[in-house]
């Protein structure tokens, strides 16, 4: 019997970050534990995201989450308008693309205690895939080879697609309201995830991604239940 005709979305999505971790094994940086400039409160999570994050994590530790989020809640943060996959349909489509603002200076994620992710085995892609081959604090932003960040891409759209029937939002939104009583979010702080119109993936990577997609879409292929 093939035992993958069973994986739920969150088995899924618990995959993909392993697959995306394997990818990253050969990739060096200068990241490490307490470096924590990148953890603001602009990162944005899917809401299938947010039930991996909070099905993981114990009845204390939930508790201790939503204090942390209520009393550290940023006033000031990147709400996105749209997602990665609905940039992709619209640079298609040859749509305009609205300006975003996102600032770190507007503080850390309310998830970081004393420099430290109190949610790490469990954070959002968007907190993975952040890396640098340099100290963000001494040049004020990170740098990031051009084939991470097509990974990047690549692995943003796969786990949109996967929850296709769900939304994506800034993480103290979206840990907020999920879960929620109201089966349709506020639209003033989350936009729908879609399907992947077509992938990122630049001419110059795509041979070095061929074995990525190959296995990101193995996962994305719907159970074929009998
Ligand atoms: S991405 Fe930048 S701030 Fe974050 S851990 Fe790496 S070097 Fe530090
Ligand atoms: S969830 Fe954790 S890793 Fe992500 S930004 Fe917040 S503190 Fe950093």
């Amino acid at each position: 019997m093939n035992t993958r005709q069973y994986l739920t979305n969150l088995d899924r999505l618990r995959e993909i970050y392993f697959l995306y971790d394997r990818f990253m094994a050969y990739e060096t940086s200068v990241c490490k534990k307490r470096c924590a400039d990148c953890c603001t409160c602009n990162v944005t999570i899917t809401s299938l995201e947010a039930d991996l994050l909070l099905s993981s994590l114990s009845p204390v530790e939930k508790k201790a989450l939503d204090i942390r989020i209520i009393r550290y809640f940023p006033q000031k943060r990147f709400v996105p308008k749209m997602t990665v996959n609905t940039f992709a349909r619209w640079c298609m489509e040859g749509r305009n693309i609205p300006e975003e603002e996102n600032d770190p200076a507007w503080g850390h994620c309310p998830l970081l205690a004393d420099d430290l992710c109190t949610v790490y085995d469990a954070r959002p892609f968007g907190c993975r895939a952040l890396m640098s081959r340099h100290l963000c604090r001494d040049k004020g932003h990170a740098r990031i080879p051009p084939r991470v960040m097509t990974a990047n891409n690549l692995f943003l759209q796969a786990i949109e697609h996967l929850d296709s029937q769900g939304f994506s939002g800034n993480l103290s939104d979206m840990l907020t309201w999920f879960p929620a009583d109201e089966p349709v979010p506020p639209e003033d702080r989350f936009v729908p995830n879609e399907a992947i119109p077509v992938l990122m993936v630049p001419p110059e990577h795509r041979s070095d991604m061929a074995p990525v997609i190959q296995q990101l879409s193995t996962l994305l292929i719907p159970d074929s239940r009998p």
